[in-house]
């Protein structure tokens, strides 16, 4: 369970997040979806230990990432999140098999079991056979794919997706979304996924948190949001405009 209570977030006096709340629970496959700017990549970067909240407090599992009141925050390298960017980042000079050695190397996991995990993290994907390959020789889809097994090679808790896809073109990125989803129901792993598309929210998602100018306006299932809107603005973004 990810629990994100009251979370707020200024950037020199300019505020950004404002009393954010949600919990999300295990194996839920959860949505923040809003317009640019909105604060979504804020607050999943307030999630991963890659932002400090202004306020707020942040746990996962029980565990206290951050706490602001109590002076509590968890640095990113003790939360075991596996976090995917919209600019995937894959080393070009190091093979496939490389790329996903290095988390690994970093938490001192033995050489001999990293060769295990590395197979299973990209046969997961459908990638296993081509381990001894440098990413400019993998498509587009595929490196996104490399991205999100590198993310998954140290068995994380939670996956954090922001705009994972928004770098593939249409055709890539309706299959890429089929496959992710079951992926995803497949591992059961607790997803928190960030898009400002309604149409992959509405199709991916469990539940959705729709955001606007860093407050959180509604959160349901994607047929409540859709069927029921709290707000014109969120009828609006869906696409309905009654
Ligand atoms: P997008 O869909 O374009 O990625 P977003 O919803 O992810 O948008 P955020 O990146 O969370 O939006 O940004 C929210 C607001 O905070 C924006 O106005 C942005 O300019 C501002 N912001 C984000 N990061 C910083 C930073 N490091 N310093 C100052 N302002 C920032
Ligand atoms: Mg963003």
């Amino acid at each position: 369970e990810v629990t994100v209570r009251n979370l707020a977030k200024t950037f020199g006096g300019n505020s950004v997040l404002r009393d954010v709340t949600f919990t999300i629970r295990d194996g839920e496959f959860f949505t923040l979806l809003g317009a640019s700017g909105c604060g979504k990549s804020t607050t999943l970067n307030c999630i991963a230990g890659l932002e400090q909240p202004t306020e707020g407090a942040i746990t996962v599992g029980g565990r206290p990432f951050v706490d602001t009141a109590a002076g509590v925050f968890l640095p990113p390298e003790e939360r075991n999140l596996g976090m995917v960017f919209q600019s995937y980042a894959l080393w070009p000079h190091m093979t496939i098999a490389k790329n996903l050695a290095l988390p690994l190397n970093i938490r001192k996991v033995p050489k001999e079991k990293q060769k295990t995990l590395i197979h299973d993290a990209l046969d997961k994907v459908g990638l296993a056979e081509l381990s001894g390959r440098y990413p400019h020789q993998l498509s587009g889809g595929q490196q996104q794919r490399v991205a999100l097994a590198r993310a998954l090679v140290y068995s994380p808790t939670v996956l954090l997706l922001d705009e994972p896809l928004s770098n593939l073109d249409a055709k890539l990125r309706e299959q890429a979304r089929a496959w992710l989803k079951r992926l995803q129901e497949e591992l059961g792993i607790t997803t928190v996924y960030v898009t400002h598309d309604q149409e992959e929210a509405l199709a991916l998602s469990d539940r959705i948190a729709v955001m606007e100018g860093g407050n959180m306006i509604q959160i349901g299932t994607p047929h409540e949001i859709y069927e029921r809107p709290a707000a014109p603005e969120v009828a609006a973004f869906v696409g309905r405009c009654n």
